[in-house]
């Protein structure tokens, strides 16, 4: 099978060509083509003599993954992607303007085994990791049809799966998205996997980090989040405060805001005492309601949105809420893929 070029993080890809191509400038020719442009095929590499083009085709490919479905924008300007891959497998990414910037939402794994139980991916299970060429395909793919130039984009890993449990492809990837993309414009959220927060904070380029806490109290957080029982919330803060944060780039608290269980007051005051002491800004998600979950799930009302947010302003803490962006394509994680995939047999049990 011929290797994905997209596959090789730019210093391997760069070493690779160049045993190959001639003269070395062909080889970052290349890399731009592929990093700069996002192209998919060796013929659109205009620059790069025919011979040259056909030389590679032989050995390698640099296909992406095919989109199958996209929504009618939203009133807000949001789209959701469905991406088909070599395997069968379907993922989806969103495409949100948001002012100046715009944001593209990647996914990184084509379901997940963190199984949260707001989350429609985790209601439908574990899938295989992504490979880095499937998950700058859906940059690249959605950057290209909206003729977005990179320094308008914002990337962020929010969509289907854990990337902290895929981190090894999810670096490769970053190392691509450099290309065109800030790291300070890159965020990478996860569910609270330690041992690649620790990974991750290592790196020489960083990417943000989200983590997604979800309710402010241990018992409560391994209900809707079982991952908590292998990784506690105290371990898990512990693991924030040492994770190296540059000047400016706060860390993100996600708090998907469930009606009744986790949106009062005192739940807000017991939050900005556990995130008090960090440099993190809260990102409160009402929680987007859909048939596959638990009915007792629901979004709370504005007034209880705004009183959450208000009690943690008064108590200190940076808030910004997510209102609905692309409420009306289903834009949270898994709720395309959710509308047209069968139950699988793990799902109806649960
Ligand atoms: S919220 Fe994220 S980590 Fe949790 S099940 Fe969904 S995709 Fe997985």
């Amino acid at each position: 099978m011929r290797a994905n070029l997209y596959d090789l993080a730019p210093p391997v890809l760069r070493e690779t060509l160049g045993g190959i191509v001639d003269p070395p400038f062909r080889a970052k020719q290349i890399e731009e083509w592929m990093h700069l442009h996002g192209v998919d095929t060796f013929d659109a590499m205009t620059s790069i003599p025919k011979e040259v083009r056909t030389l590679l085709s032989e050995r390698f490919t640099i296909a992406l993954p095919e989109v199958i479905e996209r929504t009618t924008p939203a009133a807000d300007g949001s789209q959701k992607y469905l991406f088909s891959l070599a395997d069968g497998n379907r993922i989806e990414s969103v495409y949100m303007p948001m002012g100046e910037r715009t944001s593209i939402c990647l996914s990184s794994q084509a379901g997940c085994a963190v199984g949260c139980t707001f989350c429609v991916t985790g209601f439908f299970g574990a899938g295989r990791n992504l490979t880095a060429s499937e998950m700058l395909g859906q940059f690249y793919v959605i950057r290209r049809e909206h003729q977005i130039p990179s320094e308008m984009l914002n990337v962020v890993f929010m969509g289907m799966g854990e990337p902290l449990l895929n981190l090894e492809n999810v670096i490769t990837t970053l190392d691509g998205l450099y290309k065109s993309v800030a790291p300070k414009r890159i965020t990478v959220s996860t569910s609270g996997i330690i041992p690649g927060i620790d990974e991750l904070g290592q790196l020489e380029r960083r990417p943000n980090l989200a983590i997604s806490i979800n309710a402010p109290d241990r018992k409560r957080r391994e209900e809707i989040m079982p991952i908590t029982a292998k990784y506690p919330l105290q371990q898990l803060m512990e693991s924030l405060r040492r994770f190296p944060t540059e000047k400016g780039r706060d860390l993100t608290i996600e708090y998907v805001l469930l009606a009744a269980y986790n949106d009062s007051p005192a739940d807000a005051r017991a939050l900005a005492q556990l995130v008090g002491d960090l440099d993190a800004k809260v990102n409160a998600i009402p929680f987007n309601e859909d048939a596959n979950l638990p009915e007792w799930m629901k979004r709370p009302g504005d007034a209880a949105i705004d009183r959450f947010v208000d009690t943690l302003v008064r108590n200190g803490v940076r808030v910004t809420v997510r209102r609905s962006k692309g409420r009306d394509i289903a834009a949270a994680c898994g709720q395309l893929r959710g509308k047209t995939e069968p139950r699988s047999r793990a799902s109806r049990e649960r």
